[in-house]
């Protein structure tokens, strides 16, 4: 485990699916000692720009860990936490053997028993048995018991001097750090909203949860081991224009609490204790990706029109309602996506229909009359709000998430469809349903709606008028292969193009393993988007793309030649999208798609879009 660590700062670092962070990621400051080098580690560039700032290691065990006395009445309940959280982390642990196992040879085998020998240890090894114990003996609170217990043990296995019984505090260490943490797991964890201005996030893994807290007039940029270009966590990181690399092999054996650190968010790599050359070098392309994107909002007030006078509608994606400001200075044309599952994350309680109400109002009034689209909730796969009572499926992607979800319980839609009827009363909002697969789906969400609509009538409430549209998200093959039927019951489509990618090649989006063969350029995602696209054009709906590809200006054209005229996307995108547009002439892009549509693969399809973007 331990022999890479003396890696020369320029040996190649090749990205993969996991390393050997998962089992060694205790390593202290003073472990690691002698002299930090410069150390470049490649990643998946997640963008935008470059962030230099100081490492702040999230959840290495190293941050301060609750202590206090419980009443007598509690020690049952502070227990049960305890097991609670050695149930997560045995899931954590299997996940992570999983994961390893797809690693080839023997560095995958040997992992995958390291984690198994954690699974069994959370089972009821001397440490979970002694933690348990001391809750009830000394009244104290599961981490205290945990971390105490853990120091006598390293204490007692050092003293023996047996080689085997010290590589066992290795594990002891990594067990007990998990259980801590899973025991810290609380909404709206300190670490994270409490990170000291300047700081570059560093952690083997985010959740989008995590991200959401993350504030980017604090943080400079993050990095992780773990996570793919298309999860969540990386669109939150792009909404909140936080330079971000992911999936970074070796990051938090390398990286140590305090070292300076440059994350380059368009190679895709990080830069550990760069030398004086290096630094002043990222500083001058730092200072220069800043000059360009003050200068492309000066795009912000004029139209987006091809060269041949064709509206294209510009609109942002907001994940949080601190996004709005951004989204204004961007020059949006309205907000095409709002993911209203975020306002379920990071809290105890499900939001109110009011709570949302206010947070869908705050957004409509700021958008002065422009229009505003609000999915639905979209909670499942990698998105679990900790509000939800809500198991995860073994298939989370394929299972009881989004609309299916709100058709399951109908109470969570009911609230949300009365919370953006009452927004709606201040400027034009539409509603957008996830994930649908068939018109089944569109017409017993319609039919709540109207229900909705009617005890609100009944109620002598305000409604909007008109009432807002209701769409469905064109993101799975079924739904964009039967966008004609669905097109008859929808008001709009949303293309979303990152899970209609994940769908149409059968590769999850937020793992890193298969991250490579992510490709949202494939001829038959590209096939599903135009034959969408048609089918809403043919029926008279409108249309839009919302996923990843909408804010890639490399793919404006291309999308414009299949015939999409909206997009939605991070607000930092925008004016270099409009740049995009008006370049294009209407007559070349469709040429340019109708080409890209006949190559055989991505490959050929990616040629071909250089050529065309360099031309
Ligand atoms: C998409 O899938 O393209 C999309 C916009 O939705 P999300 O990324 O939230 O799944
Ligand atoms: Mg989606």
């Amino acid at each position: 485990m331990r022999t890479r660590r003396g890696r020369p700062p320029t040996e190649p670092v090749a990205p993969c699916s996991i390393d050997d962070d998962d089992v060694d990621p205790l390593l202290t400051a003073e472990e690691a000692g002698g002299p930090a080098p410069m150390m470049r580690l490649d990643g998946v560039a997640v963008g935008p720009g470059v962030g230099i700032g100081t490492v702040y290691l999230h959840d290495t065990g190293l941050a301060p860990i609750p202590e206090y006395r419980i009443p007598s009445g509690l020690v049952e309940r502070e227990r049960l936490r305890l097991a609670k959280a050695a149930d997560r982390s045995i899931a954590e642990f299997r996940a992570l053997g999983q994961k390893v196992r797809t690693l080839s040879g023997g560095p995958g085998e040997e992992l995958a028993c390291i984690l198994e020998a954690y699974e069994q240890m959370m089972r009821g090894s001397r440490l979970l048995r002694g933690a348990d114990r001391r809750i009830g003996e000394f009244r104290v609170n599961a981490e205290a018991a945990v971390r105490v217990e853990m120091a006598e043990l390293i204490g007692a296995f050092s003293a023996m001097d047996d080689d085997y019984l010290a590589a066992r505090i290795e594990d002891i260490r990594e067990v007990g750090r998990r259980l801590i943490r899973n025991l810290n797991r609380r909404p709206r964890q300190p670490g994270l909203t409490t990170v000291p201005r300047g700081s570059i996030v560093l952690a083997e893994e985010l959740s989008p949860a995590d991200t959401a807290l993350l504030n980017p007039r604090v943080v400079g940029g993050l990095a992780t081991t773990l996570g793919a270009r298309e999860s969540h966590t990386a669109i939150m990181a792009r909404s909140l224009a936080l330079p971000a690399v992911v999936a970074v092999t070796g990051l938090m054996r390398h990286a140590r609490a305090g070292d300076t650190v440059v994350v380059d968010g368009a190679k895709g790599c990080v830069i550990l204790n760069p030398d004086p050359d290096t630094l002043a070098w990222y500083r001058n392309r730092r200072a220069s990706f800043l000059r360009t994107r003050r200068n492309l909002l000066r795009l912000r007030d004029v139209p987006s029109v091809t060269r041949d006078g064709v509206a294209v509608h510009l609109q942002a994606n907001v994940e949080l309602p601190a996004e709005v400001e951004a989204v204004l200075q961007s020059g949006a044309e309205g907000i095409g996506l709002v993911r209203s599952e975020f306002l379920y994350m990071n809290r105890d309680c499900l939001p109110t229909a009011d709570e949302q109400a206010a947070a869908f109002t705050d957004l409509i009034q700021h958008m002065k009359g422009r229009p505003v689209t609000i999915r639905t909730l979209d909670l499942g796969g990698e998105k679990l709000g900790d509000a939800l009572d809500f198991k995860a499926g073994a298939n989370p992607a394929l299972g009881l998430r989004a609309v299916r979800l709100s058709l399951t319980r109908t109470e969570l839609l009911r609230i949300q469809y009365e919370a953006i009827l009452r927004a709606a009363c201040h400027g034009p909002a539409r509603i957008l349903l996830p994930m649908v697969c068939t018109t089944d789906e569109v017409r017993a969400a319609r039919a709540i709606l109207a229900e909705v609509v009617e005890s609100a009538r009944a109620a002598g409430q305000p409604l909007p008028d008109p009432l807002p549209p209701l769409g469905v998200m064109i993101e799975v093959p079924a739904a964009a292969l039967s966008a004609d039927a669905l097109a008859r019951e929808a008001d709009f489509f949303a293309i979303g193009t990152n899970d209609l990618t994940q769908y149409a090649l059968a590769i999850d989006r937020t793992d890193e393993a298969v991250a490579h063969l992510y490709d949202p350029l494939h001829p038959a995602v590209l096939r599903l988007i135009h034959f969408a696209t048609g089918a809403a054009q043919a029926a008279g709906i409108p249309v839009s793309v919302c996923g990843e590809m909408a804010g890639d200006p490399r793919l404006t054209a291309l999308l414009f030649g299949l015939g999409v005229r909206e997009l939605s996307m991070a607000a930092f995108a925008i004016p270099a999208v409009k740049q995009r547009v008006r370049r294009i002439s209407s007559h070349t892009a469709r040429e340019h798609a109708h080409r890209i549509l006949g190559q055989p693969d991505a490959g050929h399809i990616a040629a071909l879009i250089d050529v065309f973007n360099d031309g």
